[in-house]
């Protein structure tokens, strides 16, 4: 897959359990090297299943491919003749058959102008490509690089760079849940108080990019977990949701989490949006064996995409148009419930008793083992530095060699 390879890092591949979306049950694959990632994911979808779960909703996958154009010696004209010539340069950027064949392909373009960089002017063009269940890179930057001939000579521009924009604001997916109050009662915690710190967690969060950083972490510590686990590019994925994150001038969270109603019909509402340019086709969806399981886990695979066009009105046997739809724009519904539980699941231990009461057992075990316990050794000297509330390798070491 990548080149001048010595061998393979490998990752736990956990299940992520409980999740209710959209009316339907999901085991989730979670690859993540981090303790209680899985666990917390695993608690807060249960906690959301005390409502109806989570609902999901996403835009058409449409990515926006840019060709940068530069030396324009009139760039309202350019600008005018460019969207005259709109249909012409959409034929000219439909590459892909498969994906038109589809439904997918070209379906509409935009330009801009930036009239202060530091290189000049230039003028933007951004193609807008449906591309159906691929993560598109591929598509789009052929799509780019297909056009840019044609929109050089009707511009008399020269066309830079020709590639996808990781911004992706245009492919979207969110995921809303609702959760009454007292299903976060606890012999510590008033539901009200629970869902009122977590409310406030998130005002904080909103209005302080320090803290929206790590409010963020949070979120992608599911989000990529499920990325990675279905082979798609999670650096994409990151890249776009930090800058949409940051959409409004400043950056800030990534959900709102506000308490509803009032009294003992109290609830917590969530909801979570991002771009989410995922696949389940392309890249390394299919090519890397773990995450071709990883998507038959989620009914995603090729059959599972079958079952879905059935569900959504078509016959089992045409495996077409909204069968491939269904795939990623399903992944990406998925992945925005998965950002959302982390969430729910961390402002919970944070507005309570903090991260660390319920993460320093998972802690402890990792040290143990980075200090060489295996097996049952594990456990036991986790207890140990458990009990004796210093959780350190040295001290591992040493219960190891006792
Ligand atoms: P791809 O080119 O491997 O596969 C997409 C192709 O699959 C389509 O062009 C189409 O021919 C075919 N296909 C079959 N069934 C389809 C269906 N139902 N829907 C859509 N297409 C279908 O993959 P890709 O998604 O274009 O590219 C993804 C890869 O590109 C990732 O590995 C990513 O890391 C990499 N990449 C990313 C960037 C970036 O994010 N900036 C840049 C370059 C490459």
């Amino acid at each position: 897959m990548v080149e001048n390879v010595v061998g393979r890092f490998s990752m736990p591949l956990g299940i992520g359990a409980n999740f209710l979306i959209d009316g339907r049950d999901y085991l989730i694959p979670m690859a993540v090297e981090e303790p209680s990632v899985v666990a917390g994911a695993s608690s807060a979808a249960l906690l959301a299943r005390a409502g109806v779960g989570f609902k999901t909703g996403c835009t058409d996958p449409i990515m926006i491919a840019q060709i940068q154009l530069l030396d324009v010696a009139d760039a309202s004209k350019a600008k005018r003749a460019i969207l005259a010539s709109q249909e012409k340069i959409l034929a000219c950027a439909d590459t892909s058959p498969t994906i038109s064949q589809l439904g997918g392909g070209p379906q509409g373009m935009e330009v801009r102008y930036l009239p202060d960089t530091e290189a000049g002017p230039m003028l933007i063009v951004h193609l807008f490509i449906d591309c159906r269940d691929a993560m598109g890179a591929n598509a789009a930057n052929t799509a780019a690089e297909a056009a840019a001939p044609l929109i050089e000579q009707i511009s008399g521009g020269r066309a830079g760079l020709r590639i996808l924009s990781n911004l992706s604001d245009r492919r979207r997916a969110w995921a809303e849940v609702e959760i009454a109050a007292k299903a976060f009662d606890s012999n510590d915690y008033s539901g009200r108080e629970v869902i009122r710190g977590i409310a406030e967690a998130n005002a904080f969060a909103i209005a302080d990019p320090y803290r929206a950083t790590t409010h963020n972490k949070g979120i992608f510590n599911g989000v990529d977990a499920v990325l990675l686990a279905t082979g798609n590019d999670w650096r994409a994925v990151e890249a776009g949701a930090h800058a949409w994150a940051a959409r409004g001038g400043q950056y800030r969270a990534l959900t709102d989490w506000h308490v509803r109603g009032c009294g003992d019909s109290e609830t917590l509402h969530g909801r979570l949006e991002l771009p989410l340019a995922v696949g389940t086709v392309g890249g390394a969806t299919r090519s890397h064996a773990s995450a071709q399981i990883a998507l038959k886990i989620l009914g995603l695979d090729v059959d599972g995409q079958e079952e879905f066009s059935t569900e959504s009105g078509g016959s089992a046997g045409d495996a077409g148009a909204e069968s491939g739809l269904q795939g990623a724009r399903r992944l990406s519904q998925i992945v925005a419930a998965v950002g959302l539980a982390q969430n729910l699941a961390a402002l919970r231990a944070l507005a309570t008793t903090g991260i660390q009461k319920g993460h320093m057992r998972l802690h402890a075990r990792q040290v143990a083992v980075a200090a060489g316990a295996r097996g049952e050794a594990v456990e036991r000297i986790a207890g140990q530095l458990i009990a004796e509330g210093s959780i350190r390798l040295e001290r591992a070491k040493e219960l190891l060699r006792m």
